[in-house]
């Protein structure tokens, strides 16, 4: 089953300004959001995995993640389902008969294995997000963050650093940048914000720069 996107606004633009927000909203229909299969110990997190379920949904932008039914992934699948959002679950066989699917997504797609999952979440989605999580979502964002790196994509990778959870994991690629591993010229392209209601705007704003480039430099398939 699969929910329909929704429509694109044909209202013209009443300034420059409205002009280009309405292009930039029809850019991004899709995001991947990774993040933790368990609660963690702050009820925060699972409080902004909500809040922003809900700012999906009311923006009509269709929520892509991993399916599970559990932690702060379920806590976001729901809230989008609940606020009336779309919901796509990509879930390998292994993971779906092991774990519990969140039951409300429009659409759930299993895959063969783990890579073939990667692939249809990063086709699917036209932005990618990093909420609190463990070792799964670390490795799914470094991994959009080694292809953008390797200008394999340009969607905008955003990472929500909610209480400073990111803060290691930004010291670290700062580090790795004055010690060289991250030249200039492979710049590490990604946005940092620290509240849930920031994440959005700056999607868009990472994205009509993106959609601002020379097409050559957009490659939307590894
Ligand atoms: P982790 O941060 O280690 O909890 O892993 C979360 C990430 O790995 C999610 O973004 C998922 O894509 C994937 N993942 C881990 N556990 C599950 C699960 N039980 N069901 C579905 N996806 C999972």
């Amino acid at each position: 089953m699969r929910a329909d996107p929704p429509e694109k606004s044909d209202t013209t633009p009443t300034s420059a300004i409205d002009g280009a927000q309405s292009r930039i909203m029809s850019t991004i229909r899709s995001i991947c959001v990774y993040c933790g299969s368990s609660p963690g110990t702050n009820p925060e997190f699972a409080e902004i995995a909500r809040a922003f379920g809900q700012i999906l949904a009311e923006n009509g932008i269709t929520l892509v993640y991993g399916g599970g039914a559990r932690g702060l992934m379920g806590a976001l699948a729901r809230a989008v389902h609940d606020n009336g959002g779309s919901v796509v679950g990509i879930i390998p066989d292994f993971l779906k008969s092991r774990e519990r699917m969140f039951a409300g997504a429009h659409e759930i797609v299993v895959t063969r294995d783990m890579h073939e999952r990667k692939r249809l979440m990063f086709e699917r989605a036209d932005a990618f997000v990093a909420l609190p999580g463990g070792v799964g979502t670390l490795e799914e964002l470094v991994e959009q963050l080694t292809w953008s790196q390797l200008g394999r994509h340009s969607k905008p990778i955003l990472i929500a650093n909610i209480n400073g959870f990111w803060d290691p994991l930004l010291e670290l690629l700062d580090h790795m940048k004055r010690s060289g591993f991250i030249s200039s010229e492979l710049a590490i392209d990604y946005k940092v914000v620290d509240r849930v209601q920031d994440i959005l705007p700056a999607i868009e704003a990472a994205a009509a720069v993106a959609e601002a480039a020379p097409a050559s430099a957009v490659i939307e398939r590894m």
